[in-house]
């Protein structure tokens, strides 16, 4: 039996996991398919308070990551697959092992949202289409490649790329970006981002070996569909979070997003139960915000522990 399960290592479980083992809880970090999360995808973090410099997200996540395993945090790699969290103990299952715990914290954050056209599954992952610039913008060297999306993400990726691609061109379905506006400014301004406003891409096309050759495009306001010659298509238009396995254990909004009705923010309406990060946080998704979600949902976990099951008191 646990007396803390956390599910997910970005940066929402990760910091939930310093607070817990250095109140010697000794929690169970559970590490899922992705350890690390989304920040091992990102190139330079530069607002995360104390790295004057920024920091690269991969280095960033170790660093909390071993910050946490100093003080005591255990970690195991497995997914849980589904859960019941009814009752005062908290019953979570992977598909080989069953784990029992007093607390959880649901850390599990969120996935790129895709944009099911024709071609983007079939390219996916080395053919072409991707959603993450700083694992395969190194491959594109050179090359033509395209980005969907307006978003910071869409303008970070994007910029990311100049670093290797010949030409970049955004493709946005509006005529102006959601990102920020310094990030806008900038992906405006670089010499080789070349951005179409009202355009959505249609179908991802292929060339005699499979590999990617263009994007059928279609300007929304005209309706002119034409081709733009790319060997990379670049996906960054939003997030769907990682809560399925919860089933309807956990009340979550239309879009999976956990709901939580409690000013705290990382309280459920289930007892002994805590959220943080990205799978309920879909206004700031930042790295800092899901980091003091997780050292709130620690915190809440402990003074559970100590009210309901008389743990460290
Ligand atoms: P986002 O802000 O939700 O933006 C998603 C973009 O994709 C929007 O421009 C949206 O268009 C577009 N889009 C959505 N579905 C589409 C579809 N089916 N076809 C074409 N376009 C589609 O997501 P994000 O960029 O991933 O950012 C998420 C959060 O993380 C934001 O809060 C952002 O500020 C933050 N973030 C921060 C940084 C940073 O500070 N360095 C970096 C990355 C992300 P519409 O605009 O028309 O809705």
């Amino acid at each position: 039996m646990e007396n803390v399960i956390i599910i997910g290592t970005g940066c929402a479980g990760l910091t939930a996991a310093i607070y817990a083992a250095r109140a010697n809880l000794e929690p169970l970090v559970i590490e899922g398919t992705q350890p690390g999360g989304q920040l091992t995808t990102t190139s330079e973090v530069e607002n995360f308070p104390g790295f004057p410099e920024g920091i690269d997200g991969f280095t960033l996540t170790d660093n909390i990551r071993k910050q946490a395993a100093r003080f005591g945090a255990k970690f195991a790699s497995d997914e849980i697959v589904s859960v019941d969290l009814k009752g005062d103990i908290k019953v979570l299952k992977s598909s080989t092992k069953t784990y029992e715990t007093r607390t959880l914290i649901v850390a599990t954050g969120a996935r790129p949202r895709l944009l099911g056209i024709p071609g983007e599954k079939e390219m996916f992952g080395g053919k072409g289409v991707t959603t993450c610039a700083t694992c395969d913008g190194a491959f594109y060297r050179g090359m033509d490649v395209v980005v969907v999306g307006g978003g910071d993400s869409a303008c970070e990726e994007a910029l990311f790329l100049t670093r290797f691609a010949s030409k970049v061109t955004v493709l946005h379905r509006r005529d102006e970006f959601r990102a920020s506006k310094i990030m806008a400014d900038r992906v405006v301004a670089h010499e080789k981002i070349d951005v179409r406003w009202n355009t959505v891409p249609e179908e991802v096309l292929a060339d005699e070996t499979g590999n990617m050759r263009a994007v059928r495009i279609k300007d929304v306001i005209t309706g002119e569909v034409s081709e733009l010659e790319s060997k990379g298509f670049f996906i960054a238009i939003g997030h769907i979070p990682n809560t399925h396995f919860l089933g309807d254990e956990i009340p979550t909004d239309e879009e999976g997003y956990i709901v939580s009705n409690h000013s705290s923010g990382v309280h459920t309406d289930l007892e002994g139960v805590y959220v943080a990060g990205d799978c309920s946080d879909h206004v700031y998704r930042q790295a800092i915000t899901a980091a003091g979600m997780g050292c709130r949902a620690a915190i809440s976990a402990e003074r559970h522990l100590a009210e309901a099951h008389g743990v460290g008191v």
